[in-house]
């Protein structure tokens, strides 16, 4: 089967490895001049979290992210298995308290268990959760390994080619993954802003991601190795993709000494934002729209839930597969 696909961010490039898999000729068109450029995908944490998600998102957000882990292993070599862990400050713990009510598969964690875990730590936190099951992937490198595969698989890459689906002949599938700039077509779509830092910090050792909670500006870290750590990240319902404000970054690195004062000595490498495409379930969506086939509305969760989706779109289109109206009744 020959298929188009349009946009190569995190969607995009998962749909194009699961078809390749099921034996099609794949065209990917690209508006940006190279992977990642104009993508939201480039400024992911990486977070392959579900249970922690689950503080605020639906159960089959927590139940089809669970298979992200294991997709991403197959494809990258980028997956960090090493848990999440969850703190916040003293004056915060009631925050601790109502994540842990809303979450679950994880371990109460005591000043010890942190040392060991995260011995930069130990000292600064008495107690958090800790998420043995979790993960994490440097985004960037693991959307440039599936290009790298899917150039050696014959895929075919139209840089600098903005299309519109309707346009494009020749083909017996196209499938739009365009993210925030199908907004036009699918009006429900909308944009929640984040933004994120990037710091390096030779004085802070990070295993694992961590969670800072706060009842305003609850921050994650994320270790990119090297000295480099990923913080985020707003959310701010606004559609808005370039423009950072000195707030965000003030709160940012505001939580981040909180977290360990190193990081007040840190480089910072860059400053980043995009806005996440979200439906108004903030779930995100497989469907027909006439011909095209749309994978869509990733919210925060697009490195979580991509591999799900690639493989639901794969199933319709193969497979002649109805897709299901709810998300939970997807199949993986
Ligand atoms: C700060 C931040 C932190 C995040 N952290 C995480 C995290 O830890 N874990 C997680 O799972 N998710 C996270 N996310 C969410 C995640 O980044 C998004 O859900 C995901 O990137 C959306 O992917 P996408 O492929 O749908 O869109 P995009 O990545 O935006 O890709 C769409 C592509 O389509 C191209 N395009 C658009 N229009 C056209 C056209 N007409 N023709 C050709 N090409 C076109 C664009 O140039 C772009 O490359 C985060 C997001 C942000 C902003």
């Amino acid at each position: 089967m020959n298929i188009a696909i349009i946009g190569a961010g995190v969607a995009g490039l998962t749909c194009a490895t699961e078809f390749v898999a099921r034996g099609a000729k794949v065209t990917i068109y690209e508006k940006g001049p190279s992977i990642g450029e104009q993508a939201c995908s480039w400024w992911a944490g990486g977070m392959l979290a579900p249970w922690c998600e689950g503080e605020t998102a639906e159960s089959s957000v927590v139940k089809l992210g669970q298979h992200a882990k294991s997709w991403w292993k197959t494809h990258t070599a980028q997956v960090q298995e090493n848990g999440t862990l969850v703190f916040a400050l003293d004056r915060d713990l009631s925050e601790l308290r109502t994540f842990a009510k809303r979450t679950t598969d994880y371990q109460s964690v005591g000043a010890q268990e942190i040392a060991q875990l995260e011995p930069d730590l130990g000292e600064r936190f008495s107690q958090g959760l800790f998420f043995p099951e979790e993960a994490h992937i440097d985004p960037r490198k693991s959307i440039l390994s599936l290009f790298d595969q899917l150039v050696s698989a014959g895929v075919i890459f139209k840089f600098n080619c903005e299309v519109e689906p309707g346009t494009l002949s020749g083909f017996e599938c196209v499938v739009d993954c365009t993210g925030l700039a199908a907004q036009d077509a699918i009006p429900e779509l909308r944009g929640v802003k984040g933004e994120m830092l990037l710091l390096r910090s030779r004085d802070v050792t990070l295993q694992r991601s961590i969670r800072l909670l706060h009842p305003r500006i609850p921050l994650y870290v994320v270790p990119r190795g090297n000295g480099l750590f990923m913080v985020g990240a707003t959310m701010i319902e606004n559609t808005e993709r370039t423009r950072v404000s000195a707030r965000s970054v003030f709160e940012m690195l505001g939580s981040a000494f909180a977290l360990h004062p190193a990081f007040s000595e840190a480089e910072i490498v860059e400053i980043g934002v995009d806005a996440r495409p979200a439906y108004l379930n903030n779930l995100p969506k497989v469907n027909w729209r006439g011909k095209v086939l749309t994978v869509n509305g990733m919210y925060r969760h697009g490195f979580l839930l991509a591999p799900v989706m690639a493989r639901v779109a794969a199933n319709a289109i193969f497979e002649g597969y109805q897709i299901p109206e709810l998300m939970d009744e997807y199949c993986y």
